[in-house]
């Protein structure tokens, strides 16, 4: 998928969105929905997303949503190191498909990282379990 495309209503974080797949939701308010990756990098690994905007990428996103889900990446990012105490953490975002995108809607990953546990693959980890994940999720939610 190039970087240049319109916005494809089908996919799957617009599903989300309008509650047609479920998800397992760690906040949200009016602008952004934070989410736990359903094929983590890692414990804790969560996604950050307008709710508003169909930007596809970073460069298509509007200023004041792409300062929104800023703050919003930084208030997961904190309440994930107080739940889970990592070493350290990573935001990555890819753009378009030869920069590692798979999903066409604009997010930020929130991963937190341990010095003795390797990354696993981008979008190659496996699926994680669910109710895993609800757990994981409420504990960084408890910690906003
Ligand atoms: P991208 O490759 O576009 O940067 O990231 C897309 C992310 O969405 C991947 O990390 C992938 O694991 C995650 N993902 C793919 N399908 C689903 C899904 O159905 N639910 C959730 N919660 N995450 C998904």
């Amino acid at each position: 998928m190039t970087l240049h495309a319109p916005y494809d209503p089908s996919n799957i974080f617009a599903k989300i969105l309008r509650g047609e797949i479920p998800a397992v939701k760690v906040w949200e308010d009016d602008q952004v929905l934070a989410f736990m990756d359903a094929f983590p990098q890692g414990e804790g690994h969560v996604l950050v997303i307008s709710k508003v905007s169909t930007a596809r990428n970073l460069l298509e996103v509007e200023p004041d949503t792409l300062a929104t889900l800023a703050a919003a990446a930084q208030r997961t990012a904190s309440a994930v190191v107080k739940a889970l105490s990592p070493d350290g953490f990573s935001i990555m975002q890819f753009n378009g498909e030869a920069g590692g995108q798979t999903v066409f809607h604009l997010h930020f990953h929130i991963i937190p990282r341990w010095s003795d546990r390797p990354l696993k693959g981008h979008g190659s980890g496996g699926m994680a379990d669910m109710d895993e994940l609800k757990v994981t999720a409420a504990k960084i939610r408890a910690a906003l």
